[in-house]
């Protein structure tokens, strides 16, 4: 008789960090008892369903190091409400194709069109595959520079910005930037650019973006490089936001 037991296997499916099947081997066993499994089959039933909690964990790891502001999805987008918008671009973007390619996707239109909630949609999908990504405002990424300078760790934060597979910087242009932070910006789209993808997001339009930097010439600089290889999203529409408003108001009153 062999002197496997069920402690014992437990024992080394965890000292193999194997999780899920500790959990499922039990019921697996059982199962190819009942359906003469073939041995082939039986292990690789076992390995598909590690490799599938594997995943799974791994993406919930990534939306969660992405620091997204929130959680929503591009299916969960209402396109009929934002007209302006060509679905069809928006289902070729998310085919994440832009990602590989190091191309650069800006969101630009009026507060609550949606801009930051189509970036985050195609983050948390990029995500789901396994991508690395990061999320941060404008202001905050020229905050976490000019801070890196005082601790010596410019280069440092510099080049852990350049680690992540897509990176997303928000709200381009709510606060304009001076001159040491428009440089800081610019450092840091010469070193993605043509190797990581970036997803913008902005209120002004391009021609505004040299107030912004507060110098044209940085301005354009910047402008060259993420236009290169890019995809304009230009939304032209109603605040989601305030639609929310007005039907809360509208409902109010009729009651
Ligand atoms: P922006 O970044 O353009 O200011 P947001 O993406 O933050 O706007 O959108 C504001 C809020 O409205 C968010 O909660 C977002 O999910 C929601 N929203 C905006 N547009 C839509 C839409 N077309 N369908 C569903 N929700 C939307
Ligand atoms: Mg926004």
């Amino acid at each position: 008789m062999s002197d496997i037991t069920y402690v014992g296997l437990q024992e080394k499916l965890m000292n193999l960090n194997l999780l899920r099947l500790s959990q499922s081997v039990d019921q697996y066993c059982q199962k190819a008892l009942d359906e003469k499994l073939s041995y082939s089959e039986f292990l690789s039933q076992l390995l598909d369903e590690e490799l599938a909690y594997k995943k799974q964990r791994n993406c919930q790891f990534k939306i969660q190091m992405a620091q997204f502001p929130f959680r929503k999805t591009i299916e969960q987008f209402d396109f009929a409400f934002q007209p302006s918008i060509e679905k069809r671009k928006i289902q070729e973007l998310a085919t994440l194709r832009f990602i590989p390619n190091g191309e650069n996707v800006i969101f630009l239109g009026p507060p609550g069109v949606g801009k930051t909630h189509l970036a985050v949609g195609l983050g948390i999908r990029a995500c789901m595959q396994g991508i690395k990504t990061y999320f941060i405002t404008a202001e905050q990424l020229v905050r976490k520079l000019t801070a890196s300078l005082a601790d010596n760790t410019f280069e440092q934060k510099m080049k852990s910005f350049r680690t992540y597979q897509l990176l997303i910087i928000d709200e381009v242009g709510y606060i304009p930037f001076d001159r040491q932070a428009s440089n800081y910006f610019f450092q840091l789209i010469c070193r993605r650019y043509e190797k990581g993808a970036v997803i913008f997001t902005s209120n002004r339009s391009y021609g505004d973006w040299g107030d912004i930097f507060n110098d044209p010439v940085i301005a354009s600089a910047i402008l060259d490089r993420i236009l290169h290889h890019s995809t304009t999203i230009n939304i032209r529409g109603e605040s989601f936001r305030l639609r929310e408003k007005k039907m809360f108001f509208d409902k109010k009153h009729k009651q």
